[in-house]
């Protein structure tokens, strides 16, 4: 397989901190590459849930995810940076004049490798009862693509944590019946979300269920009722519904990433104070790096972006500061509204 052209930058992985990591590459007038197992860009944001609002992402008092991501695709390409889609990425190969990237695609030899890749590849956890396997896709699902899809449906949730109750809340209204069972009394979900869900279940459009797990999912060719079961008395109900929706969240798996040689805590890569892991010139940033103190935010993931690729640019360039300065005073933007007006100035003639 031929190689790609050569990046100064490669990222792995189009989330939210992925583009932004594109975004200051091309600030600093560096050549990047996203490449992402998924079909469309956006990472979390537009494959787990696009239809939620996100509060806590700065300059925005509240923007829908799916609102977000294409703000961020936006901001993230426009210096050009190339987009290579449903590809993973399998293999890091060192060279002399840094790595190359592998998918079942491509090879994308880059002199820095960003890694942005979440959680790694999505692995939802899984419900294991019979009907799960045959059903998925029929009725059974474990995320929620297009809400309009539950409009007066009688749905089962299944889950205890902010997914599962978020879309409790989101779906209740416009569904014909709403169940949520979770296997414990203790909600892992925000006290916010859980305030709102008591006053759901009091006015009738949430039947919450606790201690009650699924035990098995009826259908042919597709879902039309389930039997759960109280795991303290072993005592079964069966409910005749449509969907159920197994929000029970996803097991980190770090994919290929996880053999190539990355030191490693738990399901997160470690890295230093420059966002740097053990393999020099491979910064991580996001959901996947850890270090003391890590959050797991949107907000978090930005700065880790922007220390990492201005780490990367230095080490590629030492010539180029690792201090970008501020966008406000940076030429290449003062160079592009030059030739905006220009051309504008030109239009008008
Ligand atoms: C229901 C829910 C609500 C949330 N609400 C908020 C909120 O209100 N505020 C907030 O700050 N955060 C929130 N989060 C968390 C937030 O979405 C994550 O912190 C954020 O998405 C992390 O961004 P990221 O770019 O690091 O990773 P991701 O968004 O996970 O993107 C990683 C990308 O890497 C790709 N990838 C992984 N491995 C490979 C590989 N080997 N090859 C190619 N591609 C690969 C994946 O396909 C994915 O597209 C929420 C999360 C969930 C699930």
């Amino acid at each position: 397989m031929k190689p790609a052209d050569p990046r100064d930058i490669t990222i792995i992985g189009g989330g939210p901190v992925g583009l932004f990591a594109a975004f200051y590459a091309g600030m600093r007038g560096v050549s990047c590459r996203i490449v992402d197992s998924l079909p469309e860009l956006g990472g979390q944001l537009t494959a787990l849930y696009p239809e939620k609002y996100v509060y806590d992402v700065g300059g925005f008092a509240r923007i829908s995810a799916r609102d977000l991501a294409r703000n961020m695709i936006e901001q993230g390409l426009q210096f050009g940076a190339e987009v290579r889609l449903e590809e993973q990425v399998q293999d890091l190969i060192r060279e002399d004049s840094g790595f190359t990237l592998t998918t079942d695609l491509g090879r994308y030899p880059t002199r820095a490798v960003v890694i942005a890749g979440g959680k790694g590849a999505f692995a939802p956890r899984y419900l294991e009862c019979p009907g799960y396997d045959r059903l998925l896709g029929r009725g059974v699902s474990y995320h929620v693509k297009d809400p309009a899809l539950y409009q007066g449906k009688s749905i089962l949730v299944v889950g205890g944590g902010d997914s599962a109750v978020d879309w409790a809340l989101s779906l209740k209204d416009h569904t014909r019946r709403l169940i949520l069972i979770h296997r414990r009394e203790g909600f892992r979900a925000h006290a916010h979300s859980m305030a709102l869900l008591q006053r759901a279940v009091e006015a009738g459009t949430v039947e919450l269920l606790t201690h009650k797990e699924v035990r098995e999912i009826h259908g042919g060719d597709c879902v039309t009722a389930v039997t759960i079961f109280d795991n303290r008395t072993n005592e079964e109900m069966r409910f005749e519904i449509d969907v159920v929706l197994a929000l029970i969240g996803f097991k980190p798996d770090l994919g290929p990433m996880a053999r190539w040689g990355l030191e490693l805590q738990k399901n997160s890569i470690k890295v230093g104070p420059a966002m740097q892991t053990n393999i020099t010139g491979v910064y991580a940033v996001g959901d996947i790096c850890t270090y003391e103190g890590k959050l797991e935010l949107i907000a978090t993931g930005f700065g880790e972006a922007c220390i990492a690729v201005n780490h990367a640019v230095h080490a590629i360039n030492p010539a180029a500061r690792y201090n970008p300065g501020h966008s406000t005073n940076l030429k290449i933007f003062k160079d592009r509204e030059a030739a905006e007006s220009a051309a504008g100035v030109a239009a008008a003639d």
